[in-house]
């Protein structure tokens, strides 16, 4: 015997009371999360409809008292249904309750008071209305009737506030054509819009044989039926934005809608911009910086079809669109598509799920694509484009690697090397400008020898160890701890520290060093409040300041002209921040910031500064040197058995009481051996202390599995979610966490 849970009323509020039936033998292969199905309900077995939100083979009613369901609902599929199968798959791929998926996918009904706003429309006859009109003409008394009602007449309905502040109508004036029985004031409710535009020049782009022969092969493999999704490998400035603009556009035209997924808000804006151009008011935004009233409303727009594009960061995939045609997922490298908290989806790997559910498509894109996408287009599962040239024809720019450790040696101790220095005076002069990049983790502490570059390693990992204010450094993947070193373990300087300098410092210094250059901050500090992100980009964009310093922030998809030299000033940062990924990271981070010199017309320029010049994630960012970058890489991660050559999991546990983590971590070791005895292919690493080992008091452990297979993986998921059902250890949690996968 098989048991639904079912909701009657798909909201937030109501997921936490669901009713439960019983499954007849006869519908249980119709019957799966997100069917639609009637029900009798309450005392007098009304038949209403509900959504099975789970399915299980036990109950904890008495079945006697149980009913069965019904019927199932047939012909057509709902929203409602596609979000319930989405969440399913959430549930299932990534490790959540049922409840935390649906919440995550379903929107929250927030009642918040309509805006009203109010209208003029005629409420005579054409002939009356003319009539009225020769009257009105005649009489000097009446001009301001007039000019209202010949308004009224030549654009049917107009709002009211226009009345009174264009067209300079009093109140009586219209409350006398109301009585006359000439117009009426109706009123009616408006949805809240998410953004405003300042300016907007029309679209006027036409595409370059590289973007049309992209787009429409896209476009000609969607309308054969090949829903396989597309990557678009680009250099930066090679114009993807355009191929999703018009693919976007052959989408609407044929009825259907888009979610374009951007890597983080700060971007918003001039995405909007782009997008606002060629499609107007088609257009809105999803964001956690909406209101709850305003982000409800675009809800509802999308659902209503007011809209047909929704942009935003990874929430915005959940936008309830009936006839969802075109996923795009720019900068599908990013790290911020993947959700850090519970569930820990993939944004990619959930849009691929809602392309089909949606019978859509996903186009992705990227200079520097993750080494996942480019494995599965490698294999096939994904079709590639490659666009080499940028759009406008300007070069990539010219780059320099300056090795840190001959700076100190020649004794200059400046965050600035020398020929940076040059570089940044020279653009000065002739009223270019400069952006300085600098790593976000270069606020974490890692430690490094300024002598010559080594960071100091595990002996069984290949990580760094990371500095704890306690005067140890530790391994993050394995635990290995010792105390903090006084000099370099390979050459013997006692250069050695903690890597970092803020932005802040880097404010203070090039102040020092350049007085007259006038300069801004982009970071959390000076972004914290709403509308900042703007305000500094487009004061940079307008030529206010000569150098703009910024974190990851200012790398990522901008488009400033006059910007002739980049500046990365501390590129190892990214690469012994431990973790299988750091060498791509680097690399991606490297490509993006130089590609960000050079975009108008003048040539740009990027130096590199480092302490690892011969590193290959550098000198590969260097040259911009995708495929090598990938091959070379791609045997690393082969060799090691990491992601995306394997599947990984990993297992975190965390608990206030020490002993009582341990005891857990302890079975769920021996029930993953259990599972995982005589099986090929299949690794268990620690348990050990998790990258960050206790936070609020919560210590954390964690135990990673790689596996060829990524069932393998949701097989010890679900029996390790099973065993914590029951276990006595109530003080301690699980989360899982799918790196990367293969399917
Ligand atoms: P990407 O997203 O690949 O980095 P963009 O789409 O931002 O590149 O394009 C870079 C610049 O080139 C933008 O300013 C864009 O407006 C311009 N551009 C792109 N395609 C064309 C085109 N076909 N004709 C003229 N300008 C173009
Ligand atoms: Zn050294
Ligand atoms: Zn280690």
């Amino acid at each position: 015997m098989l048991f639904a849970d079912i909701i009657v009323d798909i909201s937030h509020e109501k997921l936490d009371r669901p009713f439960e039936y019983m499954i007849p033998d006869s519908m249980s292969g119709q019957i799966k999360c997100g069917s639609m199905v009637n029900i009798p309900f309450g005392r007098g077995n009304r038949m209403i409809k509900g959504f099975v939100i789970n399915i299980k083979d036990r109950s904890d009613y008495d079945p006697l008292k149980l009913k069965y369901i019904d019927s199932v609902v047939s012909g057509s599929k709902t929203i409602e249904s596609d979000m319930i199968e989405l969440a399913w798959f959430i549930k299932t791929n990534y490790g959540s309750t049922m409840n935390q998926a649906l919440k995550l996918v379903l929107p929250v009904r927030k009642k918040s008071a309509p805006v009203l706003e109010k209208y003029i429309s005629a409420a005579a006859s054409d002939e009356e209305i003319n009539s009225a009109l020769e009257r009105f003409r005649k009489d000097k008394r009446t001009v301001a009737k007039y000019r209202l009602l010949s308004e009224i007449a030549r654009e049917g309905i107009i709002p009211s506030d226009i009345a009174a502040d264009k067209l300079n109508i009093s109140a009586s004036t219209l409350k006398s054509l109301v009585n006359e029985g000439l117009i009426r004031v109706d009123t009616k409710e408006n949805l809240r819009s998410a953004f405003t535009v300042r300016e907007c020049s029309p679209y006027n782009i036409k595409l370059n044989r590289t973007q049309q022969n992209t787009a429409d092969d896209i476009w000609n493999r969607f309308c054969a039926g090949d829903r396989r999704p597309s990557l678009i490998r680009g250099v930066t400035g090679s114009g993807k934005t355009e191929v999703y603009i018009d693919l976007i556009d052959r989408m609407i035209r044929s009825g259907k809608q888009a979610i374009v997924l951007i890597p983080e808000i700060a971007l918003t804006y001039q995405t909007v911009m782009r997008f606002y151009r060629k499609f107007g008011d088609r257009i809105s935004v999803i964001n956690s910086r909406l209101t709850p009233a305003q982000k409800h409303d675009q809800l509802e727009k999308a659902k209503k079809g007011i809209v047909d594009i929704i942009i935003g960061p990874r929430s915005a995939l959940f936008t309830p669109f009936a006839n969802l045609g075109i996923i795009i997922i720019d900068e599908e490298h990013e790290s911020t598509y993947k959700n850090e908290g519970m569930p820990g989806y993939h944004s990619r790997e959930v849009a691929v799920k809602l392309a089909e559910l949606k019978n859509g498509i996903v186009v992705m894109g990227s200079a520097t694509p993750s080494l996942e996408s480019y494995y599965k287009a490698e294999k096939g599962l994904y079709s590639l484009y490659n666009m080499t040239e940028r759009a406008r024809g300007s070069e990539l720019p010219a780059v320099d690697i300056v090795d840190m450790r001959s700076e100190l040696n020649a004794g200059n101790r400046s965050i600035i090397s020398r020929k940076l220095h040059d570089m940044i005076s020279d653009r000065l002069l002739k009223h270019e400008q400069i952006m300085l990049f600098i790593n976000r983790r270069a606020y974490q502490s890692f430690v490094s020898c300024r002598s010559c570059g080594s960071p100091v390693k595990c002996p069984h990992c290949d990580v760094s160890l990371k500095y704890h204010r306690s005067g140890f450094l530790m391994c993050h993947y394995c635990g290995y701890t010792v105390p903090m070193v006084k000099a370099c373990p390979v050459c013997g300087s006692g250069y050695i520290g903690t890597f970092g300098a803020g932005t802040q410092k880097v404010e203070e210094e090039i102040r020092t060093l350049f007085p007259e250059a006038s300069v801004l901050r982009m970071d959390m500090d000076t972004t914290k409040e709403k509308g900042s992100h703007e305000r500094i980009l487009s004061a940079f964009s307008d030529h206010e300041a000569d150098i703009l310093i910024g974190t990851q922030m200012i790398v990522k998809g901008h488009d400033f002209a006059d910007v002739t030299l980049v500046g990365i000033l501390a590129a190892d940062i990214s690469l012994y921040s431990g973790g299988y990924m750091s060498s791509e990271r680097t690399f991606q981070l490297l490509t993006q910031a130089a590609g960000r010199a050079g975009r108008g017309n003048k040539k740009g320029a990027c130096v590199i500064q480092t302490y690892s010049p011969e590193d290959y994630s550098v000198l590969m960012g260097a040259t911009q040197d995708y495929e090598g970058f990938f091959r070379h890489e791609m045997t690393y991660r082969k060799l090691l058995g990491y992601p995306p050559c394997m599947n990984m999991l990993g297992i975190m546990a965390a608990g206030t009481d020490e002993t009582a983590l341990d005891r857990v971590c302890c079975r769920i070791s021996c029930l993953t051996d259990s599972m995982t005895a005589g099986r090929e292919g299949i690794v268990k690493i620690g348990p050990s202390a998790a990258p960050v080992a206790k936070i609020q008091d919560r210590y954390r452990k964690i135990i990673y599995i790689k596996a060829g297979k990524y069932e393998e993986l949701t097989r010890i998921k679900d029996a390790v979610e099973n065993m914590m059902d029951s276990d006595p250890e109530k003080t301690v949690s699980i989360t899982f966490d799918f790196s990367m996968n293969t399917r």
